[in-house]
């Protein structure tokens, strides 16, 4: 017999051994991939512009693309009519239910299904769905989180159809719903979601930047819009051996667990062949995603044992955040298929790399032109430097809100660690933008002759190649300037990418209209227009100068320079969530008509109420396990050892021979005990943190008191008793078995 299967029969009541007979059997599932194509697929599962095309009276037609395009508005009728043909596209895929599809501030998509159909009075049902049911529900306000903006007496909460993402069928699980994307605000039109402003902060930027463009360079422009492409880091262990983990279950996270012998120092994961169950569920997954018109292209392990990729291409923000919280939600559901579970946390393993979410931004016109994208045209190359300097620019005013955007629970475990950005803000450029960048900002006052290049005496006329070319990648900066994009690598990999964007969007439209403003100063002075904005240009880059950086940010070094620049570095989240109640921030969130006071408010405390309660449920599962699991099963294992030195003392063993395991007994209950008194300390610091009544206060006494206080060394003496315990007696899976075993 199998010597592992020996061991699991010899341990039936032994969850971690039950789980891992399962693993032994696991085949990859067969996936059935839709018929034909890809194109005969892609996004047969959305009601896009192609569909509204083809079933929509043409008038009607034109006033959707007029909303979708210019944010003009849908009259009821109009409504009526759209709905009709979305309920007839949908009850001809087989769909019963319908849904708005939100995205709350819990985190996570929410849904309230209701069904198409309606009783008749002559006792029969017919299926319905009217513009009224398409453009607006309510669900109830009171069961998200808001942050105290709305009273109990005006618990009514409303979602407001987006029509600029497309309502699409989700066909996984029991059923079809068609689901359309909302946004959520209050009764009194307070956001309580992601959704709304970052739909305000996309039509910030859009005014700020448009401006800028007809105003200097192109009068065509009439619109600038942002495009997002998300990579996505996961990891994924077997269904049984995470079931067999309370902490995975309750926290996403591992909160104790030996680091295993071999983890990723051989570097042998990253990019290495994809293991056949995770190929199947990665095929499948993608099968379902494309289906959705998510356009998944890439996929590969990352660095760590267990961990993946995956990358959409580029596509207009708002769809890209959608397109991204809907693909975590998929992927969840599909792993299900597999027996595997998705992890989104930022760190669930101690020891090996965490998880992010890389966000490739960059700015464009309605006549195609990427403004981070250099050219091989000098003119266009100031274009290029015009909103690139100024995204440099806002990223330096505005660091902390960029630190504050991506400040969570989880992401506190990977930032500054080993492998992820540190909390510390900067900015790479690579070593050619760097050296456009000095030249800017040397080459002083220029006068220009008439007949001369004045792109020439710029020193902005031949930048193109040499950037298209460089393939400088800084693997280490939380924003780096990759060719024709910025890519903000900071952000958590579970968190919804619209916050990010959202404060990236408007720090970039304050800026823009500030430079405006200075290039009208300037110009008053220096009467030729590129001139001015050069001249401009070059003051920011010298002002901005601090947040560069294009060494190694994961090093000592980088911590010591940043201090001495004065860069700032707030390693915990309650804190750097204070930047969002800066009066300079308010103000702007407030001008921009993205977020305004009340709302900034109410989200600031909602954050710092996800991040209290993330940390009471992981302390409370830390002392439940330790003691409810892990002590009895040292003591279970400490008793046969005392058997064990009395048998050989009864049979007349020297007492030499048994010295080295009663020093094992005796560690045993050294860290027994130590696990004890501090989980019952840490109980009575929760006690204590849990009286406060101040918001800020008791995320604060959470993060030191508790996390900072108790959660490393529980864990190091669990951990020690990991190796001390014997296997068989060890309840649950390790991290040999839940990051090896494929
Ligand atoms: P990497 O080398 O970092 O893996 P890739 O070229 O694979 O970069 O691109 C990663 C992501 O960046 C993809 O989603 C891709 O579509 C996106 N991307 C590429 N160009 C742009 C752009 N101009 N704006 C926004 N995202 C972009
Ligand atoms: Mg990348």
């Amino acid at each position: 017999m199998n010597p592992l299967i020996n061991q699991i029969y010899k341990n039936m009541s032994n969850l971690r051994f039950k789980a891992l007979e399962f693993v032994q059997q696991r085949q990859p599932v067969t996936v059935t991939p839709p018929a034909g194509r890809v194109s005969d697929f892609y996004g047969i599962n959305t009601f896009g512009t192609e569909n509204m095309k083809s079933t929509l009276p043409k008038d009607t037609y034109k006033k959707l693309l007029a909303c979708i395009e210019k944010g003009e508005k849908i009259d009821s009728s109009v409504a009526d009519i759209i709905a009709a043909s979305m309920k007839a596209w949908a009850i001809s895929k087989g769909v019963t239910h319908y849904t708005h599809w939100f995205q709350p501030l819990t985190g996570t998509t929410a849904e309230k299904h209701d069904a198409f159909f309606e009783p008749t009075s002559d006792g029969r049902a017919i299926e319905a769905f009217k513009g009224s049911a398409l453009i607006q529900q309510e669900p109830d306000a009171s069961s998200f989180p808001n942050g105290g903006i709305r009273s109990t007496f005006e618990a009514r909460g409303y979602t407001g159809w987006d029509p600029t993402s497309p309502a699409f069928v989700m066909d996984l699980g029991y059923g079809k719903t068609l689901c359309i994307p909302t946004i959520f605000v209050s009764y009194t039109g307070e956001a309580l979601d992601y959704k709304a402003p970052l739909l305000r902060s996309i039509d910030a930027l859009d005014k700020a930047a448009t401006t800028v463009m007809q105003e200097y360079f192109d009068t065509d422009v009439t619109k600038v819009f942002c495009n997002l492409g998300p990579e996505q880091e996961y990891f994924l262990v077997d269904k049984a051996l995470y079931l067999a983990r309370p902490d995975l279950v309750m926290c996403g996270r591992t909160l104790f667990g030996q680091v295993s012998s071999r983890n990723q120092q051989l570097e042998d994961h990253y990019f290495g062949s994809i293991p056949p169950r995770v190929l199947a569920f990665m095929a499948d997954s993608e099968f379902e995603l494309l289906k959705l018109g998510i356009p998944v292209k890439t996929r590969h392990n990352e660095v760590a044992p267990s961990q993946f990729e995956v990358a959409p291409l580029y596509e207009e923000i708002n769809l890209a955040v959608d397109h991204n919280a809907l693909m975590m939600d998929v992927m969840e559901k599909v792993a299900d298929k597999h027996h595997l579970k998705v992890l989104f946390h930022e760190k669930p393993f101690a020891g090996v790399n965490g998880s992010g979410k890389h966000n490739n931004w960059s700015m464009a016109t309605n006549n195609g032109r990427n403004l981070l994208g250099p050219s091989s045209k000098p003119k266009d190359n100031l274009i290029f430097l015009t909103f690139c300097v100024n995204v440099v620019k806002a990223v330096h005013d505005n660091a902390d809100l960029m630190r504050a955007a991506i400040a969570s629970v989880g992401n506190e475990h990977r930032l500054g660690a080993n492998e992820a950005p540190p909390a510390i803000f900067s900015v790479f450029l690579g070593s050619t933008l760097t050296s456009v960048f000095d030249e800017l900002e040397s080459n002083g006052k220029v006068k220009v002759d008439k007949g001369e290049n004045m792109y020439m005496k710029l020193g902005i006329s031949k930048i193109p190649q040499l950037i298209l070319d460089n393939t400088d990648r800084n693997r280490t900066s939380p924003f780096a300037f990759t060719g024709n994009k910025f890519e903000f690598r900071a952000v958590g990999s579970s968190a919804n990418n619209g916050h990010g964007m959202t404060v990236l969007n408007t720090i970039v439209a304050d800026q823009l209209i500030k430079f405006r403003e200075d290039v009208e100063n300037e110009s008053k002075k220096e009467a030729k227009k590129e001139i001015a904005i050069v001249n401009v240009l070059r003051e920011y880059v010298k002002a901005s100068k601090k947040i560069r950086f294009e060494g190694n940010g994961y090093s000592d070094e980088w911590v010591e320079e940043a201090t001495k620049r004065g860069l700032k570095n707030i390693k915990t989240a309650p804190e750097a969530l204070d930047a969002f109640l800066e009066k300079k921030a308010v103000k702007m969130f407030n001008d921009h008509g993205v977020l305004n006071e009340t709302e900034l408010h109410a989200r600031h405390e909602i954050m710092l109420e996800v991040y209290t309660k993330r940390i009471q449920i992981e302390s409370r599962s830390m002392y439940e396990l330790a003691v409810n699991q892990v002590v009895p099963a040292a003591l279970t294992y400490q008793t046969s050892l005392i058997e064990n030195v009395k048998g050989q003392k009864e049979i007349g063993i020297d007492a030499k021979y048994s010295k080295a395991t009663l020093d094992i007994i005796k560690a045993i209950s050294e860290h027994v005990a130590v696990v004890i008194s501090e989980s019952e300390a840490m109980l009575e610091a929760r006690k204590k943190a849990n009286d406060i009544e101040d918001g800020k206060k008791k995320a604060v006494a959470y993060c030191h008191e508790i996390k900072g206080k108790y959660f490393e060394k529980i864990r190091y003496h669990v951990d020690k008793l990991e190796i001390l315990v014997g296997d068989e007696h060890w309840p649950l899976p390790k991290y040999r078995e839940l990051l090896f075993i494929k």
